[in-house]
């Protein structure tokens, strides 16, 4: 059997695979501050990046090395294909962490290696042990994937792991890299490696799925049971296509069923020890943190933290769940730090009072951004009367989006109404550092704004997603607007949050014009818009 840590580690690759979705590009203090809070959240391994992909690619994982990994934090990790400068850049990146990994991988299967590699089985096996040592050179912690193992014939992969073990990999990961497995088959492989890579108890075996059958959580859980003791999982199950494994997914249901897991770790069915590392209570947070920075808004109806996922609506069920909560409820919603707590902070709120309560929520402000949060905080304690802990963390995570700005949004006003033409005047900073007005007429209020930016930045773009959702309960609640833009075949996301939803559009679109400019390399010549300072008046 492979080697068992005594427990399941978590390996969160949301920078990595999870950044590869359409449209969730991160910039680098986005990745920075989802890699803090995957530590609070406390993952195993952090895969910061692919550092040979891209410069920006590169610095992020280097600046992650340095400020998140720790003696006792997460092991940083890289990605690299199976060649030299791609491993040597991974190496480089990574070298500031105290514990760190490269991970190299290859394809096996048939079909990746006659159409992508266009290598021979003879090739690649000349090329696993070269490589592992080499990266072996650099550090002792060495992963090694068989990219699309699941699909590979089955004496090919024992042997290419055997050598792999032999050259050094400490992990030995398994992909079901096109998502087409199912999980009798799925815990079939990895009893079989198991069984026949005469090697296999050097190293920690490790599963990676995408869900393009809905199936990777399920696949997952089989393969614990099999004894793969290291999960490769994204916050939200957001990734390639129809995503990875999702975190939260595989996280509860070794918590929730852990006496049932617990016997495949040779442990009494009854043992409380937990499955894994995991702060339960960090889920919530984590995966509004990453939804909000990457644009993807997570459905109502997903497992775990979906809005309703908590919520009851039929009678019977509300009934029951008042009279005793285990009638109808297997996750107390505490365990995944969902709380309605409203905290006292309002408008006589001091900044000592929001600065403590930030930090009770894991938000570590340096002087500047917590003046900059304080003074959204006044703003909104003179529209909105009680400032919950979710105001106050859709405050924060703006804040994170786009240190420089190209485009600041000044002014919005819009009039509309039953008897109106929606009109929007709307003023931006913005190319050549001048205050510049339009005015727009639209089919509704939104349309009108976005018109009136789109004539003053000239940035041509496609939207292709508008999302608006209530952060809070109640008339006064904060709106939450998601804008995804297209140009040129990429996606560009936008979020903001703001009492008058149509002030959040506008400069939720300014966001998403920013970071497609941004991308485009060219270079930003002002400091963060402040919406504290922005005018709006809506009806
Ligand atoms: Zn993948």
């Amino acid at each position: 059997m492979a080697k068992d840590p005594g427990r399941v580690l978590i390996f969160d690759t949301t920078l990595r695979d999870g950044e590869q979705s359409p449209g969730a590009s991160l910039n680098l203090e986005e990745k920075l501050a989802i890699a803090q809070q995957l530590a609070r959240l406390g993952v195993d391994v952090i895969e910061a990046g692919f550092p040979f992909a891209s410069p920006g690619d590169f610095a992020a994982v280097q600046k992650i090395a340095e400020q998140v990994g720790g003696e006792e934090g997460p092991i940083i990790c890289g990605l690299s294909r199976a060649s030299k400068p791609d491993i040597k850049a991974c190496a480089d990146s990574i070298s500031p962490a105290p514990k760190k990994r490269i991970h190299t991988f290859i394809a096996t299967s048939d079909i990746h290696l006659e159409h992508k590699l266009r290598k021979t089985r003879k090739e690649v096996l000349d090329i696993v042990p070269d490589m592992v040592s080499y990266a072996k050179g650099f550090v002792e912690d060495v992963e090694f994937s068989c990219e699309d193992a699941a699909r590979s014939d089955l004496d090919f992969l024992y042997e290419v792991i055997e050598l792999a073990i032999s050259s050094g990999a400490n992990t030995i990961n398994i992909p079901d890299t096109v998502g087409y497995t199912t999980p009798s088959e799925f815990g079939d492989l990895i009893l079989n490696i198991n069984k026949n890579v005469p090697n296999i108890s050097e190293a920690v075996l490790s599963v990676h799925g995408h869900n393009d059958l809905g199936l990777a959580v399920a696949n997952f859980l089989e393969a614990v049971k099999n004894g793969a003791r290291q999960l490769e999982c994204t916050i939200n199950g957001i990734g390639e296509r129809a995503g990875n494994a999702a975190l939260e997914e595989l996280i509860m249901a070794l918590h929730v069923r852990r006496s049932y897991f617990n016997p495949f770790f040779g442990r009494p069915p009854e043992s409380p020890t937990p499955l894994t590392a995991v702060r339960t209570e960090e889920i919530t947070k984590s995966s509004r943190l990453v939804s909000n920075l990457t644009g993807m808004v997570v459905q109502p109806n997903k497992a775990i933290v979906g809005a309703n996922a908590f919520a009851h609506e039929s009678g019977i069920h509300q009934d029951g769940v008042l009279k005793n909560r285990l009638t109808y409820e297997i996750i107390d919603a505490k365990t995944v730090g969902l709380s309605d707590n409203k905290i006292s902070l309002g408008k006589l709120s001091g900044r000592s009072a929001v600065r403590a309560r930030l930090e009770d929520l894991g938000y570590d402000l340096n002087r500047e951004d917590l003046n900059d949060a304080f003074a959204r905080f006044k703003d909104l304690a003179d529209r909105k009367r009680e400032i919950t802990d979710r105001d106050l963390e859709a405050i924060v995570s703006e804040q994170v989006q786009l240190p420089e700005a190209l485009f600041q949004l000044k002014l919005v006003q819009v009039s509309c109404g039953t008897s109106l033409m929606p009109t929007a005047t709307v003023t931006v900073v913005g190319k050549d550092e001048e205050e510049k007005t339009s005015v727009s007429l639209g089919t509704g209020p939104v349309d009108a704004v976005v018109r009136a930016l789109d004539s003053l930045t000239e940035e041509p773009n496609e939207l292709i997603e508008f999302s608006v959702k209530s952060v809070t309960e109640g008339i006064d609640a904060l709106g939450e607007v998601t804008i995804r833009i297209r140009r040129d075949g990429k996606l560009f996301s936008g979020h903001s949050a703001d009492t008058d939803v149509v002030v959040a559009a506008a400069q939720a679109y300014i966001n998403a014009l920013n970071r497609l400019v941004a991308a485009e390399g060219r270079n930003s010549i002002h400091p963060q818009h402040d919406l504290a300072k922005v005018n709006k008046k809506s009806g």
